[in-house]
């Protein structure tokens, strides 16, 4: 079989995390499977990046700069336990220090002009990856599996959405066929940066935060892959965020839908789009804990299972803003709707739900906390004239909410889950603010406030019996 495998931040963050990538590649190369990985950053390199970047466009470089030294210093200690004091590991490092000086010069270039653009954000952000690769490269080859770093820049083909930029399918096959085949004819492992692609003229993109499990099904797509591996820190997708609920169990199926409805909502364990290139192929997906590589894991393919579960899992998406547009004149103006829309939709923000009243009185949108200023700004714009001649009240973002996915293919059959959910949200004096029933029919989505977030998910899991092994 050809197999796209995926290693996150703490799978290649540390020497033990290492060693199992050896263990799990060299084992899958054995079973004669062949193997393509795609690795992210080590873990905290992405995060240090980015916050020095913008920081050196409020005028502080000093943040690059012990953000170097402290890269610098997780590539050193990683590859000296692996690799030893070799010229190999000198190789690595060096590498790495390249990159480190483009990212300082990078950084002090945008202190100068005091500008940060999404652009230059981008080739700053995908700097991990593009250290993570020749490392892991050289320590498999090390390991007597010959391997070959990728940039995917030479792979991935994207739209010029910087910050979330999308794959363009064809551009991206034959690239990647190109590219690829050849490594893979020569018997060796093609180690391909997460996270980074290059618009058509070069440019390079990012997919997105935790976009590398996105990077794989892409790849896994375009050279038509049997199975893409996604080797995480935990045995699977678990019936929540185990940060949140600690008897959170992993759950051993999910179809395309229902992993799909769970990571556009949230659930951080895949990226919100990385689904889409795997079922478009009909691409078995398994999640799976590199710490424990024997553990089944999640298996996600088109047909949902029944477990004996109605709800399987719930999510929880923080730090959204509700935005309404309320009034009597919902009803009574003619296309009043449609604009509505219209405004939301050329404010380009990502929205998450729209929910709108029986009564037509009220038309809600959900949008994370950062884009509700620039749609409330268009909303109040497009219907100045109604606010102001008072057919409309008014166009208001709420503070801080949460949207709450509850998931699971078997609900539609099941009678009562509803009342179950509205019933403990109830008793336990949670305010319901909006409600969705989500784009598939194996989601229902609900709006609360941020405060009650927690508690709300620890109190569904127990009451759906989500905190039995299944
Ligand atoms: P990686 O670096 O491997 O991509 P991430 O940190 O991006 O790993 O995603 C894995 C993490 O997602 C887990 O450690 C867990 O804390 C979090 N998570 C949130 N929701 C879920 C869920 N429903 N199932 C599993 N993990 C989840
Ligand atoms: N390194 C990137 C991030 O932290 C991509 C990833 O880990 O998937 O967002
Ligand atoms: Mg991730």
């Amino acid at each position: 079989m050809r197999i796209v495998m995926k290693f996150g931040g703490t799978s290649v963050g540390s020497v033990a995390a290492l060693q199992k990538i050896v263990e799990i590649v060299q084992r899958y190369k054995t079973d004669g499977h062949e193997v393509l990985i795609v690795v992210s950053a080590m873990s905290g390199v992405t995060n240090l990046l980015l916050d020095s970047a913008r920081k050196a466009e409020q005028g502080d470089e000093e943040t690059a700069h012990q953000a170097r030294q402290t890269i610098a210093e997780k590539h050193a200690s990683a590859t000296l336990e692996l690799l030893g004091d070799t010229p190999v590991r000198d190789e690595v490092l060096a590498q790495v220090n390249v990159l480190l000086n483009e990212f300082e010069a990078l950084c002090h270039g945008i202190r100068v002009l005091g500008e940060l653009t999404p652009r230059a954000l981008d080739v700053i952000g995908g700097l991990g990856e593009r250290m993570s690769v020749p490392q892991v490269a050289a320590i498999l080859s090390h390991y007597d599996t010959p391997a070959q770093g990728v940039n995917a820049t030479r792979l991935i083909v994207t739209d010029r959405r910087f910050g979330a930029a999308v794959p363009l399918i064809e551009e991206t096959a034959t690239h990647s066929q190109t590219a690829l085949q050849p490594i893979l004819t020569a018997g060796q492992v093609p180690v391909i940066t997460g996270f980074i692609g290059a618009t058509q003229d070069g440019i390079q993109t990012t997919l997105g935060r935790g976009g590398s499990d996105y990077s794989a099904t892409i790849i896994g797509r375009a050279i038509k892959a049997d199975e893409v591996l996604i080797w995480t820190d935990v045995s699977g997708v678990m019936t929540t965020d185990p940060r949140i609920v600690p008897e959170a169990h992993p759950i051993s199926h999910l179809s395309y839908s229902e992993i799909g409805e769970l990571s556009f909502f949230g659930a951080k364990v895949l990226h919100s789009q990385a689904i889409r290139p795997a079922r478009r192929e009909n691409i078995p997906v398994r999640i799976l804990n590199t710490f424990e590589p024997d553990h089944l894991g999640t298996l996600i393919t088109a047909k949902a299972s029944d477990n004996g579960r109605a709800v399987k899992a719930i999510t929880a998406i923080k730090d959204m803003n509700l935005i309404a547009v309320q009034g009597p004149g919902m009803v009574g103006i003619p296309g009043i709707a449609g604009r509505v829309f219209t405004a939301v939709g050329q404010s380009q923000a990502s929205v998450l739900m729209i929910s709108q009243a029986s009564s037509e009185q009220s038309i809600c949108f959900v949008v994370p906390k950062n884009q509700a200023p620039q749609v409330t700004e268009a909303l109040k714009e497009e219907l100045s004239r109604e606010v102001e001649r008072r057919d409309l009240e008014h166009v208001q973002s709420h503070g801080e909410v949460v949207v709450l996915a509850v998931v699971g293919s078997q609900m539609q059959g099941t009678p009562g889950v509803s009342g179950t959910l509205f019933g403990a949200l109830g008793q336990a004096k949670i305010n319901v603010i909006a409600i969705a029933q989500g784009s598939s029919e194996c989601n229902i989505s609900l709006v609360i406030r941020q405060t009650d977030a927690d508690r709300a998910v620890k109190l569904l899991h127990k009451e759906f019996g989500l905190d039995q092994p299944e």
